[in-house]
This record gives C-alpha cells, sequence and structure tokens, in this order.
C-alpha cells in the first residue's frame, strides 16, 4: 500500500470515528491530512462523516489548487490550508461543529483557565477566534490567528478546530474540547468557575511538556 492510499485510509477511519463520537451533527465538520508533497488530503463537501468513501477524499496542492474529477472538497478547506501555511507543526486538522464548543462559540467566549486540562490546547486558554462568513479567506485567516501557540481554538458563531500531529490525536483533541467547553458550560450555570492563575497553568504546561501529553 503506497503512503496515499494509507493516508486515504486513516483519514476516511476518522471520519468515522467523527460520526460515531457524535461530535459534528448532519454533514458539518471536516477534517484533513497534510501531504508529504506540501498539498493536504480534505474530506469532501456535503458528505457525512459515516459516509466517507476513499474516493470522496479529496487532494489539493499546496498552492490550492484541485486536480480535475475528484469530488468537491469541503466548502471550509481554505481555513485548511491556510492553518497548514502558517503552522508547520500541524500534520492534521479536525474541525466540527461539537454541541457545546459551539455554545460557547456563539457567545463568543474563549475558554479560559477553569481546568487543568486547558492546558492540552498548548495554553492558559482555548481561544474563539474572530467571526467571518464560513469558507472565507477572513476566516481562515481569523482561525490562523487564534492557534498561535495553541492547538485548538473556538471559531465564533461556528464551532471549533484542532491541529495535531496525526489525525487520531487532532480527533482526541477535539474531544477533549468538547468535554472542557460542556464543563465549563455547566460551571458558569452555577456561579462560574474559580480559575487558575497563570502560575499554576505554567506548571502543568511543563508537566505536559515533560511527560509528552500534548
Ligand atoms: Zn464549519
Amino acid at each position: 500500500m503506497n503512503d496515499l492510499s494509507q493516508q486515504r485510509r486513516e483519514l476516511m477511519t476518522a471520519l468515522h470515528a467523527m460520526a460515531e463520537a457524535d461530535l459534528s451533527p448532519g454533514a458539518s465538520g471536516n477534517m484533513s491530512l497534510r501531504l508529504p508533497n506540501g498539498g493536504m488530503l480534505i474530506s469532501a463537501s456535503g458528505v457525512r462523516g459515516n459516509e466517507a468513501t476513499l474516493e470522496s477524499l479529496v487532494e489539493i496542492s499546496s498552492e490550492g489548487t484541485c486536480t480535475p474529477g475528484q469530488a468537491k472538497p469541503s466548502s471550509e478547506w481554505l481555513m485548511h490550508h491556510q492553518v497548514y501555511q502558517d503552522h508547520p507543526e500541524a500534520a492534521a486538522i479536525v474541525h466540527c461543529h461539537s454541541p457545546f464548543a459551539t455554545v460557547l462559540a456563539c457567545q463568543r467566549r474563549a475558554i479560559p483557565s477553569f481546568h487543568y486540562m486547558v492546558a492540552v490546547a498548548g495554553g492558559v486558554d482555548i481561544p474563539c477566534a474572530d467571526y467571518a462568513t464560513f469558507g472565507s479567506a477572513e476566516l481562515a485567516e481569523n482561525v490562523s490567528l487564534a492557534l498561535h501557540r495553541r492547538k485548538a481554538c473556538l471559531l465564533a458563531n461556528h464551532g471549533q478546530l484542532c491541529i495535531a500531529q496525526t489525525i487520531n490525536k487532532a480527533l482526541s483533541l477535539a474531544q477533549e474540547v468538547e468535554a472542557l467547553a460542556a464543563n465549563y458550560y455547566f460551571s458558569l450555570q452555577n456561579g462560574g468557575p474559580t480559575l487558575l492563575s497563570n502560575g499554576e497553568m505554567e506548571k502543568v504546561l511543563q508537566q505536559f511538556r515533560h511527560y509528552g501529553q500534548q
């Protein structure tokens, strides 16, 4: 099996897993992998995660061009393209409209240091990228900026996005972000959480770096 067919298989399996985990309703949400040639492999537009096939995945070059004869790529491909350009450490991206992350995103709230696991996203908070129309260059820019020194962010009035070294790690991170968003949401209903100080969060970030739990 060559590398590309291996990557197609990985991405399809991850799309099925995202659907199984109920992380994004309907045909919303998309995923991609960075290819060795600098391009990316991304899920198709309008295909539900559980219906993704090897043939439905779309290859896009590092210049952002799509070889004819393929399925239509996700309407949010430009966001993935921009993130790969600006974040060399990103090898895989998961974007989804998971329920609690989306609730907070609709309030344009970042997730602050209310729980030590917030550090799993790489810093003291999980920021919320400014709003722009889905699929636009402006949204791609806003998301890429929000990911400065972070592996996850919310997207105002939209959802969440995670980057990682592998698609499975990106999917795990998206599940973690969703769980944290739910905890934070319920905590806000009950008087609001007590936040951890930057000093406490720095200790956690160091531990994560030490144990490689990133
Ligand atoms: Zn979306």
